[in-house]
């Protein structure tokens, strides 16, 4: 639909170009014509001076703001008429003004289109834009070669501001302005326009244009060789790669930088496998599994099982998470990564220098040299400073795995995947938990549905779920642990919660203090910052993992370690860019969620429009069969096309379902080939493939369809010749 300022826009420029071609008003604008009419235009100047700067400049900035060929001829028009000074003064003025019209039109009426069409394809282009554009711009005005109404135009669908745009224009664009203005004073010995800029004039304007690109290359070298400036760089180095941090991104980058045959240290002062094996996904997936197992015996009488019931002792459950622990625990050991060729040790790292690292290991301290250092420390839960939570001592998913007592009113403290995982895991094994959570819903992160699916489960599970609750202070009150909060939707009311144990799950923490990031002054937010490539401010510091983001997930974490492994082993000679187009996760309670890509409160945050189809779980088969006919698979689609820009998955096995289109995202499936794939019946993966097929059925071709359903009417009716054949033949038939 358009809107009606653009609606005029439109009408506006098209009346405008057609009287210019109506008109044949082009033909002004030749070199024979200015220069047969200069004595005659100079004359008409003296008499009416103002008059003249004000149609000039009116002409040149309608011509620029139009994009019509001429600027060139009313350039060197300005400098034949107005001489070199006034002549470049108004010309730089109109041609900057007229410039940004330009600009202003496409991006009124062509940035918003542009930018839903090919927003994801143009994301780098539009982040390079929003870092470097008035460097590109600039260097793209130096160089006259390239065209000036292109560039108006195509900056116009860029993010660059109207005003960076205006003035970076009119700086980059005086060099030639003084050229062509300075030509035009001499406008009786010009033939042509192509004369004007000689071979030797446009080597220098490359040259120009080079030099802001020679100088910030220039620049970046001299910044970098000034932070390494203060340090001694030793003559040869213990490993290519050494690793802070046994973790998930730590293994994978020794991992590769073994199989690439480097010398890599990795250095882990806790246990191997990180938080993922120790503390995190590993402990809290075999929990689940153990707690869903009795949610199942609850609902025996769903399967047809009259009474169904379950003896357990919660340690031994406990006990069960630390036996699946270890046995994931020799992938990720000491034994098997010195087996694959990694020199791993046991210790405390401390990097002292770009080149060096300390490390603490049983009282003695040894320094160790490596061309590149991959810093993936991880984080920690972040506890935050409520009021005499120290005094009732709390739990978080670093010790919850210690417990050995179940706690009869458990409180967790966050409604993100974590809080969420936990909260019901404990209800399963009989806690009675209230789960505090500040923001209106529970998994803000994913569309308002899917919060509504998990928390209506939550509920029905005899959950005690507080949004909009905010936690104020923590006290004891003869010996009952109370947390005291206001609720945010009812005047900030005080309510109180009392509780046996609490868990902390608000969010984690970036590891950044006590092993020299400080000193080596390497800058930090709330994590590492990395530049695409996961360097740090000294580009032979990697970071990767949860300690430089943006994702905290195991999968991210060995996804970045494989840009750090290859970018430290073989930069200069080639690097890669960290990709991070299609990230799936997933958050596994019941009803589990996962998604990739795009959902709508994303696509709607970035202006980008799109297409919902949606398949409801409860009417397949398999769902059905298994007692498990809930959830939804929900494909955020372009307008009009079978684009995928993002899946949502609510239901049983929604994080294995994702798999499907997490490949179809990364190598541009569309719908219509998940459609023409046959899925084994009867599966949960079958609704990936109804969802493709409710999609079509909303894109049929409702006018082909008219016309084939004609033809089959068609071939409905008989003929009159096979009428009368017919009639023939029976009435033989009679005759016999
Ligand atoms: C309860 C819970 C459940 C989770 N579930 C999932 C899930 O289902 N799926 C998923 O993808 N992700 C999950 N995660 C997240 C996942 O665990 C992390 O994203 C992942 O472990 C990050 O790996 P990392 O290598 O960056 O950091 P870590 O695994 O934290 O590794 C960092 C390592 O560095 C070491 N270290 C730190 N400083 C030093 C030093 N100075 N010297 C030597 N060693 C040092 C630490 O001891 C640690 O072993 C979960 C997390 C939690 C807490």
């Amino acid at each position: 639909m358009i809107k009606m300022p653009r609606l005029l826009l439109i009408l506006l420029i098209i009346t405008l170009i057609s009287i210019w071609f109506i008109f044949d008003l082009g033909h002004f604008l030749t070199l024979d014509y200015i220069k047969n009419q200069q004595a005659s235009i100079e004359v008409w100047k003296s008499e009416n001076p103002l008059l003249a700067v004000a149609s000039f400049a009116a002409i040149y900035i309608t011509v620029a703001a139009l994009s019509i060929p001429g600027a060139a001829i009313l350039t060197l028009t300005g400098g034949a008429i107005f001489g070199l000074l006034w002549g470049t003064v108004i010309v730089s003025f109109a041609s900057s003004i007229g410039a940004t019209l330009a600009f202003l039109v496409a991006r009124l009426l062509l940035k918003d289109w542009v930018q839903q069409r090919f927003g994801d394809k143009l994301k780098t282009i539009n982040e390079g834009i929003e870092k470097d554009g008035a460097f590109y711009l600039f260097t793209l005005r130096l160089v006259p070669l390239f065209p000036f109404f292109v560039i108006n135009l195509l900056m116009g669908l860029t993010p660059i501001r109207a005003s960076t745009f205006y003035w970076v224009s009119q700086t980059g664009m005086l060099a030639a302005t003084l050229v062509y203005v300075n030509a035009g004073t001499q406008l009786a010995q010009i033939e042509s326009l192509q004369g004007i800029l000689s071979p030797e004039l446009l080597i220098s304007f490359i040259l120009l244009g080079l030099f802001p690109l020679i100088a910030q290359k220039t620049l970046a070298k001299i910044k970098q060789n000034k932070i390494y400036s203060k340090w001694q760089k030793p003559s040869t180095f213990d490993s290519n790669l050494l690793v802070i941090g046994g973790g998930s991104a730590g293994l994978v980058t020794a991992y590769i930088g073994a199989a690439v045959k480097a010398k890599v240290i990795l250095i882990e002062k806790n246990k191997m496998g990180g938080d993922c094996l120790n503390t995190g996904c590993v402990p809290s997936k075999a929990l689940i599994r153990s707690a869903k197992l009795l949610s199942h015996i609850q609902r025996a009488n769903e399967f047809g099982i009259k009474k169904a019931s379950a003896e357990f002792d919660f340690a031994e459950v406990m006990e069960r998470v630390q036996r699946v622990i270890k046995t994931v625990e020799p992938h990720d050991s000491v034994d098997r990564y010195t087996k694959l060729g990694v020199d791993v040790i046991q210790g405390e790292a401390r990097i002292t220098s770009p080149w060096t690292v300390e490390v603490k290991t049983n009282g003695s301290v040894k320094t160790l040299t490596s061309r590149n250092i991959v810093i993936a420390t991880g984080a920690r839960p972040f506890v935050p400073p409520v009021t005499g939570i120290e005094e009732v001592g709390y739990l978080t998913s670093d010790n919850v795995w210690d417990l050995r007592e179940q706690p009869k009113r458990l409180l967790v403290l966050g409604g993100g995947p974590i809080g969420c995982e936990l909260t019901q895991s404990f209800a399963r094994l009989g806690s009675k938990v209230t789960q505090v959570e500040m923001l209106p819903r529970i998994m803000i992160r994913e569309d308002e549905e899917v919060s509504e699916m998990v928390t209506t489960r939550f509920r029905n599970e005899g959950i005690d779920l507080r949004t909009q609750h905010k936690a104020k202070r923590f006290l004891i009150e003869n010996g009952d642990k109370i947390l005291i909060c206001e609720d945010l939707a009812n005047d900030c009311k005080e309510v109180r919660i009392i509780f046996d144990q609490v868990l902390v799950a608000v969010g984690r923490a970036a590891n950044l203090q006590g092993y020299g990031l400080e000193e080596l002054d390497i800058p930090v937010s709330n994590t590492i910052e990395t530049n695409d490539y996961l360097q740090t401010s000294y580009p032979n510091i990697y970071a990767a993992g949860d300690v430089t983001g943006p994702y905290q997930f195991t999968h991210t974490a060995a996804h970045q370690a494989w840009y750090v492994a290859v970018n430290a082993l073989f930069s200069p000679f080639k690097k890669f860019r960290v990709d991070y187009s299609v990230i799936p996760w997933a958050t596994f309670v019941e009803p589990e969620v996962a998604r990739v890509g795009l959902n709508e409160i994303e696509a709607q945050q970035r202006g980008i429009t799109y297409e919902v189809s949606k398949y409801n779980i409860d009417d397949l088969d398999r769902a059905i069969a298994d007692e498990e006919a809930h959830g939804m698979v929900k494909v955020l689609t372009v307008t009009g096309k079978d684009k995928i820009l993002g899946v949502t998955i609510v239901g049983e096995h929604a994080g294995d379902l994702i798999a499907e289109y997490v490949m179809a995202m990364k190598h541009n499936i569309g719908l219509n080939k998940i459609l023409s794939t046959i899925h084994i019946y009867p599966t949960m993966a079958e609704a990936n493939k109804y969802v493709a097929g409710n999609w079509k059925r909303a894109h049929a071709p409702e006018k082909i369809l008219q016309w084939v359903e004609r033809f089959h009417a068609i071939r409905r009716r008989t003929t009159n010749k096979e009428v009368a054949l017919k009639a023939s033949v029976s009435a033989a038939k009679i005759k016999q």
